[in-house]
């Protein structure tokens, strides 16, 4: 089993889905993340403390494999070709079973065109004649995770026995969360970033009766056994 989940910027899969990829790590499954761009246009923070801060937090969350596209910030295009190829190789490469993917409603325009294009892209990388020679590969199950805005979920994942290291991933992505001098003033830098990440928690969480909850929309039918395997029991359970 392989999970791969999809950042925009150096920090959304952790923030989305870290208690997903603890809980996959842990029962053994490989957890990859690939990151869309460095986040060179963020309000605070160097590319190079951005990629030092993922690869803190990749080490927390027990990822197997944190890869950059390099494509970029502010200019992630669902149209754009080479993007498209870009994505659908490292998908054939990687070839995850299950996607996770920000949900394409979002403040950030990179937010909705990255999600479109890996939409796109998860398609694309199944055909055979589109860059042929590369053994094509499409993914069984694509799932949806929230950012700025959220969603009815169709799956909550019981991140309970996972969450007090979520957060220690979370807290790895220093210029963005924290609050040294001279960081301007965002809402991930706002003293109450990491109770509303919290809130999030218990309230997706209550949906399935635990502590602390993951939400995931899909948008397509799920073969019924799947649902055993996508979310491996946490600690809490
Ligand atoms: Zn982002």
């Amino acid at each position: 089993m392989k999970v791969l989940s999809i950042g925009i910027h150096p920090d959304d899969a952790d923030f989305g889905t870290g208690g997903l990829l603890l809980v996959h790590a842990r029962s053994g499954n490989e957890t990859v993340i690939l990151d869309l761009t460095e986040g060179e246009l963020s309000t605070n923070g160097t590319v190079e403390e951005r990629r030092e801060e993922a690869q803190r937090s990749a080490h927390v969350l027990g990822i197997s494999a944190r890869i950059n596209c390099r494509l970029p910030d502010c200019g992630i295009n669902r149209c754009n070709t080479e993007q498209l190829a870009c994505l659908v190789r490292h998908l054939r490469k990687i070839r995850p079973d299950i996607l996770l993917v920000p949900y394409w409603v979002d403040d950030h325009p990179d937010h909705v065109e990255g999600s479109y294009l890996m939409m796109r892209a998860r398609y694309t990388a199944g055909l055979v004649n589109f860059l042929p020679g590369d053994e094509p590969y499409r993914v069984p199950v694509l799932l949806f995770y929230p950012c700025r805005r959220t969603f009815t979920p169709t799956f909550v994942a019981d991140v309970t026995g996972v969450y007090e290291d979520k957060e220690r991933s979370v807290l790895c992505f220093e210029s963005q969360v924290g609050r040294s001098s001279g960081h301007r003033v965002t809402h991930l830098n706002s003293p109450l970033f990491l109770e509303r990440l919290g809130a999030r928690a218990r309230s997706f969480g209550a949906l399935i009766g635990v502590e602390r909850g993951e939400g995931y929309l899909a948008t397509e039918p799920l073969p019924l056994d799947v649902r055993g395997w996508l979310f491996p029991a946490g600690e809490g359970m």
